[in-house]
């Protein structure tokens, strides 16, 4: 056995200061002013500054002279610490030469030597430790897909609002409308994809006094203003409308994504953030309800909807059954002569106790409750009945049918309108589909498909509320429609505004370029049917021709056109 030899003093020293150099902790002496003695190479490379530099400096340092108010209160409080336990720790986050910041864990002891105070710092990176804890931090508070702060953050911040400040504030609950019809006709992944850039549009609205901006999940959205004036708010809202009219561009196709919006404002709708974000809810519902794409403000009538929705879709399965919807026919007219050339049918719900009833007080539900497609066929079948009566009466004009989207998807749909012709004695250009603007948002490729199987099987296509939406030049392309329907808004200011008149124009224009027919809606007064005819539109609806009206009325006007048999075809 070898002896062992106890190490002296000179040794030890020389062993400790070579352990101090290779030490990954940074290590550094300061006397008792606090000023730098020595430091470790790991200090040199973690601060980014060598010791020549370093030494006679105080602690804090090397820019005394930029440090903050509370940088100095901190060496403050380390100094004092330090009179009195000999001891101080605590983490810190270090800005070094290089502009990184360290995350560190730092500690100083005091330490006699030769009865001459000295203070012994220590210095350990817990950088990576800090980002796992922020990372934690992250996936607990934030939304995975957009980074945003999720639920619980928006709860709290708005809690802490409303309890500490008594600020003015306005709860902003926003869902993207037909979220579900999106993902079953283009994927989460593309859905995801869509709500990433939904919500880098809204961070580029920089919105003025939002004071958090959360995903809650899925389509849902909460927001939270501070509330200094509602005119302020409101054009906030409509910067968030307007935002959704530029389409969104996935794998280059365009889509359009419409928002409903609720609002609740704290403190005239409750102090109280559950009820408060019950209102906001409920406005965010009742906008969705009535066809979504729309802001509601809470206000106590939203409490007693007209009809609750369950009722209403029970209602409208029964409706089905016992065929309480009915078609109304409004008159389509050749411009010059007034004569009727055919008629849009409109439907009416026959409501038990309520009355008759206008498609804005059920048509979303329909859609909603996939009842789109047993209302077509109820309206379709009564059309062609009603086709085979004008006919036997020696009236051969055609009758529009209005669609959704959600109807050619129906893997029915085409045979039905085929069997149609041959159940009864109709001509397919006797029927004319119409198709919103809106319904085509998706460019589903099953409506393209069922469209040219309809054109090819002889049914004549409008494309309904044209100019109402920002794609309607590119699926007039895509989509082989015969008539264009110019919108209703477009016609109402067409004798008082150039800009309106001129786009008109410039839509005949294209309608004989594209060699379809353009009808005008909802023409009210003697003014507008002559402006227009002086553009060059041939063809006309609205008012001031003749509401929609029953069959029997329909044929009574039938019967005073001047030309009856005359039909577009
Ligand atoms: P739309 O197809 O654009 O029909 C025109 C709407 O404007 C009709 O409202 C009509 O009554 C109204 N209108 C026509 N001329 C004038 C006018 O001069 N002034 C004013 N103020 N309004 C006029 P209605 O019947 O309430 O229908 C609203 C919408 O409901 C229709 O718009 C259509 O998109 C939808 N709709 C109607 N029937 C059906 C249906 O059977 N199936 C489907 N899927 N949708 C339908
Ligand atoms: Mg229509
Ligand atoms: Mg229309």
């Amino acid at each position: 056995m070898t002896t062992f030899v106890p190490i002296s003093p000179s040794i030890k020293q020389q062993l400790l200061l070579e352990l101090c150099e290779c030490l990954e902790d940074a290590v550094f002496i300061l006397d008792a002013n606090l000023r730098y003695m020595s430091v470790n190479a790991a200090y040199e490379a973690m601060i980014g500054f060598e010791e020549p530099f370093m030494i006679g400096r105080p602690l804090g340092i090397y820019a005394a002279e930029f440090l903050s108010e509370k940088e100095r209160s901190i060496l403050q409080d380390i100094s004092n610490q330090l009179d009195d336990d000999g001891f101080y720790e605590n983490n810190f986050a270090l800005l070094n030469r290089y502009g990184r910041t360290l995350n560190c864990h730092i500690s100083y002891r005091r330490i006699y030597a030769d009865e001459t105070v000295y203070y012994v710092g220590m210095v350990r990176d817990i950088s990576s430790v800090v980002e796992d804890q922020q990372q934690v931090a992250h996936l607990l508070n934030h939304n995975q897909l957009t980074g945003l702060p999720n639920r619980k953050v928006f709860l709290s911040q708005t809690n802490d609002v409303l309890m500490d400040s008594f600020q003015e504030v306005v709860i902003i609950r926003v869902n993207i409308d037909r979220y579900r019809i999106l993902i079953n006709n283009l994927g989460q992944d593309n859905v995801d994809a869509l709500i990433k850039e939904f919500v880098a549009r809204i961070n580029g609205l920089e919105l003025n006094q939002l004071l958090c901006f959360s995903h809650l999940g899925g389509d849902d959205f909460g927001l939270l203003f501070e509330f200094t004036d509602a005119h302020m708010v409101r054009h906030e809202l409509d910067s968030l409308m307007h935002m959704c009219e530029r389409p969104f561009v996935l794998n280059s196709t365009s889509i359009y994504l419409q928002i409903s919006v609720g609002v609740s404002y704290y403190p005239k709708d409750g102090n109280q953030l559950s009820s408060l974000l019950n209102k906001a809810e409920k406005a965010l519902q009742y906008a969705k309800e009535h066809g979504g794409d729309d802001v509601w403000w809470y206000n106590d009538e939203l409490n007693c909807p007209s009809i609750d929705s369950m009722q209403l879709e029970t209602e409208l399965r029964e409706a089905i059954v016992a065929k309480q919807f009915i078609a109304y026919y409004q008159p389509k007219v050749a411009l010059d002569t007034g004569v009727i050339t055919g008629f849009e049918a409109l439907v009416r719900w026959q409501h038990p106790t309520r009355g008759l009833l206008q498609p804005k007080d059920f048509i979303e539900a329909i859609i909603k409750h996939k009842l789109s497609f047993d209302l077509f066929r109820q309206m379709a079948f009564q059309i062609a009945e009603q086709l085979c009566i004008w006919e036997s009466m020696n009236f051969t004009q055609h009758v529009c049918i209005n669609t959704d989207a959600a109807e050619f998807s129906h893997p029915e749909f085409f045979d039905f309108v085929s069997n149609l012709f041959t159940q009864y004695s109709i001509q397919p250009h006797q029927l004319h589909i119409e198709v919103t603007e809106s319904s085509l948002m998706l460019r589903h490729a099953s409506v393209k498909q069922q469209l040219i199987a309809l054109k090819a099987l002889g049914v004549c296509l409008a494309l309904d509320d044209f100019g109402t939406g920002y794609a309607s030049l590119s699926y007039l392309q895509e989509y082989p429609f015969d008539f264009i329907k110019i919108d209703k808004s477009f016609i109402d200011k067409i004798v008082d505004n150039r800009t309106q008149s001129a786009i008109v124009k410039a839509i005949l224009d294209l309608a004989i370029a594209l060699d379809m027919s353009a009808i005008a809606e909802g023409i009210e007064t003697e003014q507008q049917r002559d402006l227009l005819l002086q553009m060059g539109c041939k063809y006309g609806q609205g008012y001031w021709f003749g509401r929609p009206v029953c069959a029997d009325i329909a044929t009574k006007m039938l019967r005073h056109s001047s030309l009856p048999n005359t039909d577009l075809n």
